[in-house]
């Protein structure tokens, strides 16, 4: 891996320019069919986001319970842009939106853990300003190490913890 860091880095430096537009593009349909869609947080959740991971626009969070999570780019495409990603994720934020699948729908660490997600959206300003971030943090140091994926574990697990002791 550490080896590889310089040349996963000018792959980045190639590939994303291109890819981060349309994959911003890309996540502003998919937050559009969950706002139309998805249903709000439960209450409880709502008020943990907002009080405590911080999202702002929380009250406007929709999530879409799925069968399969949809991702931008087919898996050898990932695997061939270094992306360790899951094959099939438990969910996905998409700004304002979430995705969850069937065995996570109840789930408050999976869903803290996307709720993380939308308020990096919100700090950094933007599905292309989050993307510029987060596809390199992948690309550069893979999927498990990115800061922000470690951010929003680390939330998903406070959560757990949280909700399990009330
Ligand atoms: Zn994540």
């Amino acid at each position: 891996m550490t080896a590889l860091r310089p040349l996963r880095r000018l792959a980045a430096a190639v590939v994303l320019p291109p890819l981060v537009p349309w994959v911003a593009r890309w996540i502003g349909r998919q937050e559009a069919r969950i706002l139309r869609d998805g249903e709000p947080l439960p209450p409880g959740l709502l008020a943990y986001a907002r009080d405590r991971l911080g999202v702002r626009a929380a009250a406007e969070v929709r999530v879409l319970v799925v069968e399969e999570v949809p991702l931008p780019v087919p898996p050898w495409a990932r695997r061939l842009g270094g992306f360790s990603a899951p094959r099939s994720p438990a969910g996905l934020a998409a700004l304002r939106g979430i995705y969850v699948r069937p065995p996570w729908r109840r789930d408050r660490g999976v869903l803290a853990h996307e709720l993380a997600h939308v308020a990096q959206y919100e700090r950094l300003g933007g599905a292309r300003a989050f993307l510029r971030v987060y596809l390199r943090e992948c690309m550069v140091e893979g999927y498990p190490f990115s800061p922000l994926e470690l951010e929003a574990g680390a939330a998903g697990t406070e959560a757990e913890e949280w909700f399990a002791q009330r």
